[in-house]
Formats: structure tokens, sequence, C-alpha cells
């Protein structure tokens, strides 16, 4: 048993409204929406960030981005843009400690970041 909240959703232990699900990949629709369209993209195998990721398994962030973009051209997202964010490490404002891509759009994002 993990205590990983992200683990135990691709474990199927946590429920969650899956938009799209491979081999290695899992997209969730995320239970806060900050947009009109706010898919949580993850692999299944753990890893805390997207930088340990990359380093680790290029080929497997390969996947996740591949996802994102399946996603994104789903949900009807590609004529008007959306906005790809993995937020990492404290500063980054990042809560779940297992690697996710937020995709967002449906409407005008306003600005990347808040000053
Ligand atoms: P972070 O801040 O780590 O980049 O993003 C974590 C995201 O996970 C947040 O947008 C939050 O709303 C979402 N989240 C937290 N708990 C759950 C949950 O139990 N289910 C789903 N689907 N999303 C969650
Ligand atoms: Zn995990």
């Amino acid at each position: 048993m993990t205590d990983c909240l992200f683990c135990r959703i691709v474990a199927g232990d946590i429920p969650a409204t899956v938009v799209r699900e491979t081999d290695t990949t899992l997209a969730f629709r995320d239970i806060d929406p900050k947009a009109a369209v706010h898919v949580l993209v993850v692999t299944k195998e753990h890893f805390v960030d997207i930088a340990s990721l990359a380093q680790a398994d290029p080929e497997l962030t390969g996947d996740l981005m591949e996802t994102a973009a399946v996603v994104a051209e789903t949900e009807g997202l590609l004529a008007d843009g959306f906005r790809l964010i993995f937020n990492t490490g404290a500063y980054g404002g990042q809560e779940v400690d297992h690697v996710h891509a937020h995709v967002l759009g449906g409407e005008p994002l306003g600005p990347m970041v808040c000053k």
C-alpha cells in the first residue's frame, strides 16, 4: 500500500475520471479544475517530478508528452491553444510528488504567472 495519491489513482484504489489510458500513462480530470478543461497526465510508474523522470527515462517522458498531446486533441484544444504545466518542487508549487502534466484550456488562460 503506497501513500502516493497518484499511485493509488493508477492502482484504482481512488476513483478518478479517466480520459485516456496507455500501457505507461494515465490521464484523468483534475478534482479542482482551474480552467474549463483541466486534465492531469501521469506516468503509471512513480517518479517524483519531471526533472527526475526526464533524466531517468527519456522514452517514458515521450510517452507522457504524447498522451498530453492526444488529450489536448481529444478535448478539442488544438485550434485555440492550451497550456501544459509541470509544477516542480516547492517554488514551482508542486503539491503531489508524483510527476504530472496539467493540460489546461477551453478558455483564455491569462498570464503565465502572477507577479
Ligand atoms: P500540483 O499542485 O502538484 O501541480 O497539482 C496537483 C493537482 O492534483 C491539483 O491541481 C489538485 O487539484 C489535483 N488533485 C489533488 N487531489 C486530487 C484527487 O484526489 N483527484 C484528482 N483527480 N485530482 C486531485
Ligand atoms: Zn506515485
